[in-house]
């Protein structure tokens, strides 16, 4: 059932908030206080490990994020990834994505980087406050390019050294953008470096945040100019062409390269 979401407008602690939902992480776990229960049905734990913020409202209801030092007994610990990939509705997706990232975010963010102060709850928008100097410091999102690069009837997939997936399946390349670059100019250079091989008539087809730990993930179909494939050892473990209708095990729909893959074999069928 869809669950609606709302970030709070302001980045403040959860405890003694009020929030009547909480969700929790331990190590990089999702913990569920039941196998069939939603990751924001837990009740409130005392002492909990580290930050506790307010995240927004979930169904109208407030809703914290922390860590525990350890799983209670009883509750179930879930792998971030294996919870992206199974839940049903976008809305989980997106919960569970924007607290994983926060959450990440303040636990490595603790002290200013301009003066070394501790930083604290700014409670005028979703930054961190440095009591010191008054730097704010907000979320990091690391933006990334992924593109699907095709050639008539044939698209380039590629399997990573760094593949999350457990499945020996197919994606798209990607990289990180570079400061001062642009979009268009990432997918250029990073499917020339780690293929050999040159696109133009770059066209942008969906985004998707993805909390590994914080990127933003920019989605593009690329034409094939030319070059021979010469892939980057050190990134690809493998490339190759294939036929739209003779695709491998690819990356599920749930991820942004499924849906891109997916979008340009639908011009097919
Ligand atoms: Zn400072």
């Amino acid at each position: 059932m869809a669950v609606s979401f709302s970030y709070h407008p302001a980045l403040v602690s959860g405890l003694e908030s009020g929030a009547r939902r909480h969700i929790y992480f331990h190590d990089d776990k999702l913990l569920l206080p039941a196998p069939d229960a939603q990751p924001w049905d837990a009740e409130e734990i005392e002492n909990p490990e580290g930050p506790v913020f307010l995240l927004g409202e979930v169904d109208g209801v407030s809703c914290s994020v922390g860590s525990l030092k350890q799983t209670p007994s009883g509750w179930t610990e879930v792998g971030l990834r294996d919870y992206l990939l199974g839940c049903d509705e976008i809305d989980d997706f997106r919960i569970v994505n924007a607290a994983s990232q926060l959450l990440y975010w303040l636990r490595t963010q603790n002290f200013c980087s301009r003066c070394g102060e501790r930083l604290g709850f700014n409670e005028k928008d979703r930054g961190l406050r440095c009591h010191g100097c008054g730097y704010i410091s907000y979320p990091k999102v690391s933006p990334c390019v992924i593109v699907v690069v095709h050639r008539g009837d044939e698209i380039l997939l590629a399997r990573s050294h760094r593949s999350f997936s457990k499945l020996p399946a197919f994606s798209c390349l990607a990289g990180f953008i570079e400061a001062g670059e642009s979009a268009e100019e990432a997918v250029v250079r990073e499917v020339m470096e780690e293929s050999g091989v040159l696109v133009s008539d770059i066209e942008y087809v969906t985004s998707q945040a993805w909390p590994f730990p914080h990127q933003l993930m920019l989605g593009y179909h690329a034409r094939y100019v030319s070059g021979d494939l010469n892939i980057d050892t050190t990134e690809l473990k493998e490339a190759a062409w294939f036929k739209v209708d003779q695709l491998p095990a690819v990356s599920p729909m749930k991820t942004i390269a499924g849906r891109l893959i997916d979008a340009y074999v639908a011009k097919f069928r």
